[in-house]
C-alpha cells in the first residue's frame, strides 16, 4: 500500500511542478498557453482518446475572448451508457504558480484517468475534464468552463456523475487558538482531513460512500453543500440535478497568494485522495443512480465520516465547535459552521 502510494505521489509531483510554473495560468497569457500544449499532451499519454472530434481542445468564445476546455474520455465497456466524469480547473488567479488551486486537482483528475485506462476502463466512459476559466473574473459567469461544458460540449448520452476536486494538495491546520492544551498537540492528526460535499445529490449516493473506506493519509468529512457554497467546477452539474462529488482540503493561509507553490503541497496525501477518487469512480460507474424525486438522507454517511475521521478528538472537537456530538443534523450544521470559520 505504501509503495503504491509512494509511487503515485512521486507522478503528482512530477504533474503539479510541470503544470505550475512561477508565471502562472491566467486566461489569454502565454502561460495559460503553455498549460494547454501540457493538458493535451497529458492526457494523451494517460490513454485518453478525445471526447469529441480528434482533439481533446474545447474551444469557445465569450466576451470576445477565447477559452479552451479540455476533455478526454477512457472508453468504458458500454459506451453508450452516460459517462462518469472526473474534474477540476486548469487556470490561475493571480501570475504565480497556484499549485494547490488547482495544480493539484489537474493531478489527481490525470492521475485517476490513468489508473483507471491501466486497468482496462470501467463499465461507461470516463471523462476527464480539466475546465478553463473557474478564477474570478470568470467565476459562475457564462465563461466559467465547467457551465460551458456542461452547457454546450457535453454530448447526447449526458454526465451520470461528476466528481470534482479544488484545493486537494495541502495538509489541514486548524490555529491554535481553537483549541487549547493537549488539544493542539494532537491538532497534527487533523492535517489528512479531506472534506466532500454533494452526497446529499442522490438518495443512492450515501450508502455507496459508507462502503468506500478513507485510505491511510487522508480522513473524509462530508457536509452538505450549502455550508460552502458552489465553490467550484461542481456548481454546474448540481443545479443541473446530476448526481456528484466535491473534494476539497478547504481554504488555507497561501490561498489565492503567490506563496502557493508546489513545493508546499503534501503528494502523500494527494495519492490517498487520489485512491479515494478512483474508488468513488469505479462504485459510481458500476450503481444505476436513475433519476429520482426521492430526496438523499445523508446525515447519518455525514455523521459516521466525522466520527472516523477526528478519531480521539472526537469529543474535545465537538466541545470546541460547542456541540456534545456529531449526531444530528443541527449538531453538523453548527459544526460545519465553525469548521468553515476556522479554516
Ligand atoms: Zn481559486
Amino acid at each position: 500500500m505504501k509503495k503504491k502510494h509512494s509511487i503515485q505521489a512521486a507522478r503528482l509531483e512530477q504533474d503539479v511542478y510541470e503544470l505550475c510554473q512561477p508565471g502562472g495560468r491566467m486566461v489569454g497569457t502565454a502561460g495559460h498557453r503553455a498549460a494547454q500544449a501540457w493538458v493535451a499532451r497529458r492526457l494523451e499519454e494517460i490513454g485518453c482518446e478525445p471526447y469529441r472530434d480528434d482533439s481533446f481542445a474545447l474551444r469557445y468564445e465569450e466576451y470576445g475572448t477565447n477559452f479552451t476546455n479540455f476533455a478526454g474520455v477512457i472508453p468504458g465497456a458500454d459506451r453508450t451508457l452516460p459517462p462518469v466524469l472526473i474534474g477540476a480547473h486548469y487556470d490561475s488567479v493571480i501570475p504565480h504558480p497556484c499549485a494547490d488551486d488547482n495544480g493539484s486537482a489537474v493531478a489527481i483528475s490525470l492521475g485517476v484517468g490513468e489508473a483507471i485506462a491501466k486497468s482496462g476502463g470501467l463499465e461507461r466512459d470516463l471523462i476527464v475534464a480539466i475546465f478553463d476559466a473557474e478564477e474570478p473574473p470568470y467565476f459562475q459567469s457564462s465563461a466559467m468552463g465547467s457551465n460551458r461544458f456542461y452547457e454546450d460540449q457535453v454530448d447526447e448520452r449526458g454526465i451520470h456523475f461528476a466528481l470534482i476536486s479544488d484545493l486537494v494538495g495541502h495538509d489541514v491546520t486548524i490555529p491554535d487558538h481553537y483549541l487549547g492544551g493537549l488539544v493542539s498537540k494532537l491538532a497534527s492528526s487533523l492535517a489528512p482531513l479531506t472534506f466532500a460535499t454533494g452526497a446529499e445529490s442522490h438518495p443512492d449516493l450515501p450508502g455507496l460512500l459508507e462502503e468506500i473506506e478513507s485510505p491511510s493519509g487522508m480522513k473524509l468529512i462530508a457536509t452538505l453543500n450549502r455550508y460552502v457554497g458552489d465553490m467550484s467546477d461542481h456548481g454546474v452539474f448540481r443545479r443541473n440535478g446530476v448526481p456528484y462529488l466535491f473534494l476539497s482540503c478547504g481554504r488555507w493561509e497561501h490561498y489565492h497568494r503567490e506563496t502557493d507553490t508546489p513545493d508546499r503541497l503534501n503528494y502523500q496525501k494527494m495519492a490517498a485522495i487520489a485512491e479515494y477518487a478512483e474508488k468513488v469512480c469505479r462504485s459510481a460507474a458500476h450503481a444505476s443512480l436513475v433519476e429520482t424525486t426521492i430526496e438523499a438522507k445523508s446525515v447519518e454517511f455525514e455523521a459516521r465520516t466525522w466520527k472516523d475521521a477526528l478519531g480521539l478528538l472526537h469529543k474535545p472537537f465537538a466541545m470546541a465547535c460547542g456541540v456534545p456530538d456529531f449526531k444530528s443534523r443541527s449538531h453538523i450544521d453548527r459544526a460545519a459552521q465553525v469548521l468553515t470559520s476556522m479554516l
